[in-house]
């Protein structure tokens, strides 16, 4: 029998049972894990149901695996990029709610540059190029009164839970082991 490398993936938790990594998500392919688990760097969480007959013994996948010994996790914060921001704002212009594709949308800086607005997540949302170009270097306040414009959300700095709750919601992912879920989700799933 042949087990390809993507099969029975494991998620790996730290030692406090939080994902080692959201974003990216820290997972090993089976053979890394079973590596891990054999040298007692890992302990198992949660199973597949799913094995594999070795000489000597039954091998069953490991779908949640911890660290044995907690590791400092240097830094949490979410990248501040183009697919973060795009996820953040779930894919959607800010102002009128179009659905944009990750290649289509235009950054808005809520407050314009030039009038001082930085290049930051509180100052920066998702835009379609007509809201866009509609709302220029105007405020909020102008834009709302010349073309009836609001703004949708609040630009926020988001949590690694966020993103990878907003991620899975638009199929960043792919489909995720339901084992994981309870791990990943429960922050995002309880702000809602
Ligand atoms: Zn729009």
């Amino acid at each position: 029998m042949t087990i390809h490398l993507n099969q029975y993936p494991a998620l790996v938790l730290n030692a406090d049972f939080t994902p080692k990594s959201v974003f990216p998500l820290s997972t090993l392919n089976w053979q890394d894990a079973a590596k891990g688990v054999f040298l007692g760097k890992y302990v198992r969480v949660v199973d597949y149901e799913a094995s594999l007959m070795t000489r000597t013994q039954e091998y069953v996948f490991p779908s949640v695996l911890a660290m044995k010994d907690y590791v400092q996790v240097k830094n949490r914060g979410v990248p501040f990029n183009r697919h973060n921001i795009w996820i953040r704002d779930e894919g959607k212009c800010a102002y009128c709610q179009a659905r944009l594709k990750l290649n289509e949308f235009t950054f808005d800086h809520v407050k314009a540059q030039v009038h001082g607005g930085s290049t930051e997540w509180e100052n920066i949302v998702c835009a379609c190029q007509p809201c866009n170009g509609k709302k220029g270097s105007k405020t909020l306040r102008q834009v709302e009164k010349d073309h009836n414009m609001t703004l949708r959300v609040t630009p926020h700095v988001p949590t690694v839970y966020e993103i990878a709750a907003k991620a899975r919601r638009l199929g960043g992912f792919g489909p995720t082991p339901q084992e994981w879920i309870d791990f990943l989700y429960w922050e995002s799933e309880l702000e809602r």
